[in-house]
């Protein structure tokens, strides 16, 4: 599956946002080190560079605000494979610079390959490597001819400078799988919820409530427990709809779905679920209780709905329930349990509404 950007949940476009500072922070520090030690050598060619390329760093960075993403990366690692070229033709081929050709090079096709679907390198990528490769056996060549312009007489600096550029090179593959791990495990959750979320309340939606019944209720083959369900439905919502308009009507869904996850929020077996328009499943597992205790617990929620007073654009807006409720006997189908809910909550709104039917 892929996802653009444009549709990636906010959390996930947020972690992408950090991780990126992240880097811009560490091209900039690493830029101030580097520019110093240049100075400090005289070599003088990479210290312009380093000089340039911090003065642009800003614009590089507002690229990526005004969401010229691939303007931002192209930029950056451009600017990298040329300080590169660079530090290598002017110091040499002890200071390991050359070592980001293969730090690049493996996190590239690292990701490319986790990332593609049909786990395949492309052709890009290809064509990067090859690239790569090409660029560090010339390097190569070109220090055999020509070893060094600028020397750095501090041998302890020199092997600091291998070490270094040979970490950075590790850190490219470290970066690549921090963001491609985090990104992909967040972008996952943020999928699941999708899928199990109602957007407009945000409680469960059908689909998980069916997944969480079938789960609950075949466990209850082998352990028994009470349990109940209730399908309530909002009396008379057209006319919510009709008098102070949709959204207000959203709003009142929205105000019922709160009431019922304060409910969940007490007691952890009151599990909620938006059914389908004006539709609550309710699914109340694993109680002690007696018959009569739910239907009166079941009663006493109708009423405290009736009680509450919805605030719209001036407007205060009432509303009744009428429940319908099902309980659960040994080796009962979750349809027919649904069924037998239905058809008391249909006696209830026959019977004149705001009620509960066992
Ligand atoms: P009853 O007492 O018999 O349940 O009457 P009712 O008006 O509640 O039932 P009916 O099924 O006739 O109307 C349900 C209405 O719910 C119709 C539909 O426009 C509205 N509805 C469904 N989903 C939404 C929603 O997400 N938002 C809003 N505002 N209205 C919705
Ligand atoms: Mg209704
Ligand atoms: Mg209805």
């Amino acid at each position: 599956m892929k996802i653009s950007s444009g549709q990636m949940p906010q959390n996930v476009k947020r972690f992408v946002a950090t991780g990126t500072n992240l880097v811009n922070l560490i091209l900039l520090a690493c830029n101030i080190g580097y520019g110093i030690l240049f100075w400090l050598y005289d070599a003088d060619v990479l210290f312009y560079y380093i000089c340039v390329s911090s003065i642009f760093f800003p614009f590089v960075c507002g690229m990526l605000k005004k969401g010229k993403k691939w303007t931002y990366i192209i930029t950056v690692f451009l600017e990298i494979f040329l300080f590169m070229i660079l530090a290598v033709v002017y110091l040499g081929w002890d200071y390991g610079f050359q070592q980001y050709c293969i730090g690049f090079v493996a996190s590239l096709i690292f990701t490319n390959f986790y990332m593609s679907r049909e786990r395949k390198i492309n052709r890009t990528t290809m064509i990067i490597v090859i690239f790569n490769v090409l660029l560090y056996v010339g390097l190569r060549l070109w220090t055999y001819e020509h070893p060094y312009v600028y020397i750095i007489d501090n041998e302890i600096l020199v092997k600091c400078f291998y070490i270094f550029n040979s970490l950075i090179g590790f850190a490219f593959l470290i970066m690549y799988l921090c963001i491609y791990s985090s990104t992909v495990h967040r972008l996952e959750n943020s999928l699941t919820e999708m899928a199990n979320v109602d957007p407009l309340t945000g409680i469960s939606n059908r689909r998980k409530m069916q997944q969480m019944l079938k789960s609950v209720l075949e466990e209850y083959e082998t352990q028994q427990y009470q349990t109940v369900i209730a399908m309530l439905d909002i009396d008379f919502f057209k006319k919510i709809n009709d008098t102070y308009g949709h959204d207000a009507g959203d709003e009142v869904l929205k105000e019922l779905a709160k009431i019922l996850r304060d409910k969940h929020d007490e007691d952890e077996g009151f599990h909620v679920s938006r059914w389908g328009g004006e539709e609550f499943l309710i699914f109340y597992e694993r109680h002690q209780k007696s018959r009569e205790d739910i239907i009166e617990e079941f009663d006493m929620l109708r009423e405290q709905i009736e009680d509450t007073v919805i605030q719209y654009n001036g407007c205060d807006i009432k509303i009744t329930v009428t429940i319908g409720l099902s309980f659960y006997e040994k080796g009962e189908t979750i349809e027919s349990l649904i069924k037998e809910a239905d058809k008391n909550l249909y006696i209830g709104k026959s019977a004149g509404r705001n009620r509960v039917i066992s």
